[in-house]
């Protein structure tokens, strides 16, 4: 199997597979780093801290300009296929990593595995609804973390179903599962270590990156604001490790932003590593975030979750009470103080056991035979 990693959410989703493979010695894995997160805050802490392997094929795509950075992808990960020769390709999430992966398989005619296909914003704006609607398309194995990313695929045709189509353009007919959620199994498997009589006593947690939140220094600043008179109503504080993309765009237009921010009882650090990261999420009273990999490690440790998007992938987080949206920085206060009230949320089965790298590798063996 040749695994796909590129970008930081994806190298924690792949630490659950990995556990699984080394647990399996009749995988041989061969893993490519498209180089799409390539310094230490995005990308190697996460191969340290979660021990991943050394990549064997690490691309080094130009960065200043997304089409040739996903051409250059394209191209490596193309190389990498014909290099190894893998029985199935697999690839991760959304991102133009999985993309340019999924894009190789298919040229190659290598049946791709997609984990985390099916999920959907419904906002053809976002460059990863794009990137998922495609690499779902080029699947052979779709592997579905929750029934709303099955129907999906059944509604839209891609596999068979009550209105799904008959005619699907694919060499072979893409198979489903409904696996649970990898990285709920991570959280799993690290959140153990926390007592559970010590979560919620924590900082709230604040992380945010989606362009449509933070390119425009306007509304970044309107987000921050209401955040923090939030803050300071309810006597609290928050902890936000700051994506390099939105440090990029406070240090072009907010010369003394860590400063001011932490006066307004907003903490700035840099990006946490993995386990620092989940520990923040574990003990805070409240997240507020735009990350979906950061709303359902809430989920998964039990804690409520303002989302500050006006649309989640992961909808059924809202439909039991423990996320709400807050479509924009007017909302935060009430949604937030909502959720407060609500106190920690009961964690049930919705992502699985824990076990769904296991349980992925499993099917892929009897679809070998
Ligand atoms: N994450 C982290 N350190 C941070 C912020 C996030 O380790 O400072 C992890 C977090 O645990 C989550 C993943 O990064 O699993 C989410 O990545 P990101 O927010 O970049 O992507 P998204 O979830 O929006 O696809």
């Amino acid at each position: 199997m040749l695994v796909v990693v590129g970008a930081r959410p994806q190298f924690i989703k792949a630490a659950a597979l990995n556990r699984a493979l080394e647990d399996d010695p009749q995988w041989r894995s061969t893993w490519v780093h498209t180089g799409q997160h390539h310094d230490e805050a995005l990308s190697a802490q996460f191969f340290r801290e979660l021990g991943l392997p050394q990549p064997h094929v690490t691309l080094s795509p130009r960065s200043d300009n997304r089409e040739l950075r996903l051409g250059d992808m394209m191209h490596g990960v193309r190389d990498a296929i014909r290099s190894h020769k893998p029985q199935w390709v697999l690839v991760f999430g959304d991102t133009d990593s999985t993309l340019a992966g999924a894009w190789a398989a298919s040229a190659e005619g290598v049946p791709l595995v997609h984990v985390e296909a099916g999920l959907r914003s419904h906002r053809w704006s976002m460059p990863e609804e794009i990137n998922r609607v495609l690499t779902d398309r080029l699947s052979s194995v779709l592997v579905c973390p929750t029934d709303a990313a099955v129907d999906h695929l059944t509604r839209e045709g891609i596999v068979d179903g009550p209105g799904g189509s008959q005619e699907v353009p694919h060499p072979t007919r893409p198979r489903v599962l409904r696996t649970g959620d990898v990285m709920h199994d991570n959280a799993v498997h690290f959140g153990a270590r926390w007592p559970h009589t010590e979560r919620g006593q924590g900082q709230v947690l604040l992380t945010m990156h989606r362009p449509s939140n933070v390119d425009d220094p306007d509304r970044l600043r309107s987000w921050l604001n209401a955040i923090s008179s939030w803050l300071n109503a309810r006597a609290l504080t928050a902890v936000f490790p700051v994506h390099p993309r939105t440090a990029k765009v406070l240090d072009r237009h907010w010369p003394r932003w860590a400063e001011d921010l932490a006066e307004q009882r907003i903490q700035c650090t840099a990006p946490m590593g993995y386990v620092e990261l989940l520990e923040a999420v574990c003990h805070a009273p409240l997240v507020l975030t735009d990350s979906g990999g950061v709303q359902k490690e809430a989920y998964s440790l039990g804690t409520r979750c303002a989302v500050l998007r006006d649309t989640t992938e992961w909808v059924e987080q809202v439909d039991r009470g423990q996320s709400q949206l807050a479509s924009g920085p007017e909302k935060v206060a009430h949604v937030a103080d909502a959720l407060l009230a609500l106190g920690r949320f009961e964690t049930d089965d919705l992502y699985g056991d824990g076990d769904a790298a296991e349980v992925i590798l499993r099917s892929l063996h009897e679809s070998r035979l």
